[in-house]
């Protein structure tokens, strides 16, 4: 894990001057391993306002502390449920504060992606798939690459093989689909421009109050002119 930013649990910075009450809004990063979720945070977290907060993905956060990982189905098990909580407290304690945007690395939703049954993930959680998409305004997911563009190596935790990463990814967008208000980044050749994308996208989820404050002047204007990101979007989206 190239990680840097400590053992906060939540992080936000910027300068902003904004006094408003903010509606709580929340937005989901999601994708399959290698998609470049984590990198797009970082960035993110240089040019939002301190009104903005990104959630720590909870299965780093338990993994990386030594949640055991393993194959068997009672720790696959095990570890999804415990995600599931960690995931919960970690959007009620960045939803402190009147936070414009609470920004969050992966949602509830994606464990059922990863979840090994028998019983439907939703009755292991007690909390249903409808329960679940209301928590998050927004869904983001950076698809992850085939072989050819470049899956990422860049991450220790990363366990599995291009093959499996691009099935999980499958998982994610099945988990995903029906969500109301949902973008789809799909590969670039170059991540630079995926991660424009992507990032575009999460400024534009930014309230008024608090735009001008976050992102560069370019940044800015991308997130005022949705519609120049249509190309950035495929299945399951639907126009700001
Ligand atoms: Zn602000
Ligand atoms: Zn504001």
């Amino acid at each position: 894990m190239n990680d840097t930013r400590g053992d906060e649990s939540t992080i936000s910075n910027g300068v902003c001057a904004c006094a408003e009450r903010h509606p709580l809004r929340r937005v989901v990063l999601t994708g399959g391993p290698g998609a470049g979720k984590t990198a797009v945070l970082e960035l993110l977290t240089h040019l939002v306002c301190r009104h903005v907060v990104v959630t720590r993905e909870a299965a780093n956060i338990l993994f990386s502390g030594g949640f055991p990982r393993s194959a068997g189905i009672p720790a696959r098990r095990a570890a999804q449920r415990a995600i599931y909580h960690v995931q919960i407290e970690l959007e009620a304690l960045a939803s402190q504060g009147n936070p414009a945007l609470v920004i969050c690395d992966r949602g509830v939703v994606d464990g059922w992606a990863y979840w090994p049954g028998p019983e439907p993930f939703w009755d292991a959680i007690g909390m249903s798939r409808a329960a679940a998409f209301e928590r998050y305004d927004t869904v983001i997911h950076l698809r992850t690459p085939d072989g050819a563009n470049g899956y990422g190596h860049q991450n220790p935790m990363r366990t599995e093989t291009p093959a499996e990463a691009r099935a999980i990814d499958e998982r994610i967008a099945e988990a995903w689909d029906g969500h109301p208000r949902r973008f789809v980044v799909d590969p670039a050749a170059d991540f630079v421009t995926k991660a424009a994308r992507a990032i575009a996208l999460v400024l534009a989820e930014i309230p008024a109050c608090c735009r001008a404050a976050s992102g560069s002047a370019a940044a800015s204007e991308l997130a005022n002119q949705p519609a120049a990101l249509a190309p950035a979007t495929s299945t399951g989206q639907r126009a700001p």
